[in-house]
């Protein structure tokens, strides 16, 4: 490939590379190319390269809220993660790279002290995912905290979003658009560390205890549709532990769709018609998925 001769010298680049590594479903099919700049300036350098082969990226984080085709992806995947996972406190602030973790920075804050963010913590998502999707818990969301957002726009330049407009039900002025977020500003309150760190070890049994995580999934797979719980639905329906193939409606809890074991993305699809079309039959109930497909349909 062309595109691999003129990268910014030294950056981590994977050919082929099988997307089920990089996604909590375990699903996926290959990426042509997965570009990993560790760094503001790589990752700068990394999409100028990409615009001027007129080539636009998908923008992957932890992969935890995402559904992979099996056939891959046909073209470029930029990876924010380690490098640009910075934080530092600046009095009752953290400002924090998009690539880290969210159950770091919830870590970060109790270490300085600072309440606000204990409900977040088990999200297994980055910061940038996190404030993409909106990512919420417990009746906590991200947009609760976030002072601003910096990015990086589509023709290169740098841009910042102050305040919350435009944030919602797991959905953000990023949602749907180009711009890559490149590092956040929380705003938090003093608070003691101890209860923070018992508040944080509760959210952490409560998930234990309602989610299946010994089984590869990607969370809750669809919204909560106004007025109802999705589980509830499910359940209702009668779906917890349908199967197909590796895919099942965990018997834990029926929001969630488990990779039991060699489930296809293909077997999850099929799974969540299933479910859509039996909720929609009993409960007259239409869900939307909150889970994102991508790659070669
Ligand atoms: C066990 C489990 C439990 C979960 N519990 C919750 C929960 O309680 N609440 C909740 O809200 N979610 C939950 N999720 C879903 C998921 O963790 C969140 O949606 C998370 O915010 C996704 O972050 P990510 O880094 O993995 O993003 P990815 O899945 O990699 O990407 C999601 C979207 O964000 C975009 N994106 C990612 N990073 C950037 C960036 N830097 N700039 C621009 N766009 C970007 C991607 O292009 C994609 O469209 C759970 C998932 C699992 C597996």
């Amino acid at each position: 490939m062309e595109l691999i001769e003129r990268l910014p010298e030294g950056i981590e680049y994977l050919i082929n590379e099988p997307m089920s590594r990089h996604t909590t479903f375990r699903t996926g099919g290959p990426a042509d190319l997965m570009l990993l700049p560790s760094s503001l300036q790589e990752l700068r350098e990394t999409l100028s390269l990409l615009r001027s082969e007129g080539v636009k990226p998908f923008i992957l984080g932890n992969g935890s809220n995402l559904l992979v085709s099996d056939k891959g992806i046909r073209g470029v995947v930029v990876k924010i993660g380690a490098g640009l996972d910075g934080m530092i406190a600046d009095g009752d602030r953290v400002i924090c790279g998009s690539g880290a973790f969210l159950t770091r920075l919830c870590g970060f804050a109790a270490e300085n002290s600072l309440t606000g963010a204990e409900a977040l913590y088990g999200i297994p998502g980055t910061v940038g995912g996190a404030v993409y999707m909106n990512a919420g818990a417990y009746g906590s969301e991200i947009k609760d905290i976030l002072v601003s957002a910096d990015y990086i726009e589509s023709d290169g330049t740098f841009g910042t979003l102050h305040g919350t407009e435009g944030y919602g039900y797991r959905r953000s002025p990023f949602t749907d658009g180009d711009r890559i977020i490149t590092s956040a500003v929380f705003a938090f309150k003093r608070g003691d560390r101890a209860k923070i760190e018992a508040k944080m070890e509760d959210i952490k049994s409560r998930r234990a205890e309602k989610q299946p995580l010994n089984f590869p999934s990607a969370g809750s797979v669809f919204k909560r549709p106004e007025g109802y719980f999705a589980a509830a639905l499910i359940e209702q329906s009668g779906l917890k532990g349908t199967t197909v193939g590796g895919a099942q409606v965990s018997e834990k809890h029926a929001g969630f769709i488990v990779n039991t074991g060699g489930a296809t993305t293909g077997d999850i699809l099929s799974l969540i018609d299933i479910v859509r079309e039996k909720v929609l039959k009993d409960s007259g109930v239409l869900l939307e998925t909150e889970v994102r497909f991508i790659g070669e349909e």
